[in-house]
């Protein structure tokens, strides 16, 4: 059996700080991104890909809003339904080409993935994540009186939606029968689609965002990964970040890591998910996780760079 992965690629592996986002800039990123994928399938990985939707899920709202007296706005699971397409499509292409220079023929396909979450969870009734463009004081009373919850940041207005738990993975079942079938899948990207089991209806989209780390978690433990990889735009965890006491996390224990998780070193919406789901998926019983910088893929998988979280 080969040894299995969940890599989780962060807001950066497409778009980098200062680029405009242009599809160029982003295909140019992913080429870069998939390098290290194409080493891991290479040495034989099975390699199951996620990753975030940040900035293209950001452009998509702001077409949406400029282009809202031509075209219907679209709720917000369809815009993150749309940039899965898009970003999976990236991935799919530049893998597919990167693995045949190296005479890998291999299935690369993406998962338009929904993510079960609980109608009653508490965060339906707490919107706490910004999402989309920065609006004026005189567009965010508009919203504000449309409905939508708003919040006042630096650079002006924001919407923002609840962000619930991820339970499970909808599609987890057909996910693992095309990993079985050597088929690299590209799933639950920007945290997948939320959606609630309605009593007489079925499945039900939400207007909420989930957080991609969670979600990755969710994924890795649905596909039985001995490693979430989780790779970012910081080299490693770090204690008293961004302090003069900054230190390196190398390797690191599940209760350890709790234990400085519940001091607050690790802030909500950026490290905290990624340490959450670093703490669910070790007390799953799975081995390890590395969160590690996206340039260095292969290294953190091999352990040599990165933080390193295993049982103890
Ligand atoms: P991603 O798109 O990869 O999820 P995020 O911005 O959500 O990226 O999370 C990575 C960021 O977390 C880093 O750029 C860093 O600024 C921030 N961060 C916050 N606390 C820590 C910490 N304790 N150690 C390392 N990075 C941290
Ligand atoms: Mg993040």
């Amino acid at each position: 059996m080969n040894k299995r992965v969940v890599v989780a690629l962060g807001g950066n592996a497409l778009i980098k700080p200062g680029q405009k986002g242009t599809i160029y800039e982003q295909f140019a990123n992913t080429r870069e991104t998939v390098v290290s994928i194409v080493r891991m399938i290479k040495e034989g990985w099975d390699v199951v890909l996620t990753h975030g939707n940040g900035p293209q899920v950001g452009a998509i709202l702001l077409q949406n809003e400029a282009g809202r007296r031509l075209v219907p706005p679209m709720p917000l699971g369809i815009c993150v339904a749309e940039s899965q397409g898009l970003i999976g499509y990236m991935i799919q292409q530049c893998l597919s080409n990167a693995l045949k220079k190296e005479d890998i023929y291999r299935d690369v396909v993406t998962v338009v993935t929904q993510v079960l979450v609980d109608e009653n969870d508490p965060a339906f009734d707490n919107p706490s994540k910004p999402i989309g463009p920065y609006y004026s004081d005189s567009q965010a009373f508009k919203l504000l009186k449309d409905g939508y919850q708003m919040i006042k940041q630096k650079r002006g207005w924001r919407i923002v939606v609840p962000s619930p738990d991820p339970k499970s993975v909808v599609e987890a079942g057909v996910i693992r029968r095309l990993i079985e079938n050597d088929v690299v899948v590209i799933a639950a990207g920007g945290g997948g689609l939320p959606v609630v089991q309605r009593e007489g209806w079925g499945l039900d989209g939400r207007e909420a965002v989930v957080d991609k780390d969670l979600a990755a978690e969710r994924l890795a433990e649905a596909v039985d990964a001995d490693t979430l990889l989780i790779l970012t735009d910081v080299p490693c965890v770090y204690l008293y970040y961004g302090t003069k006491d900054q230190t390196a996390l190398r390797k690191v224990g599940l209760k350890e890591l709790e234990g400085y998780y519940e001091e607050g070193h690790f802030p909500p919406g950026s490290m905290g998910p990624k340490i959450l789901a670093a703490l669910r998926f070790l007390k799953a019983g799975r081995e390890r996780v590395v969160i590690a910088d996206i340039d260095h893929g292969w290294d953190a998988l091999m352990g040599e760079t990165g933080t390193i979280v295993t049982k103890d």
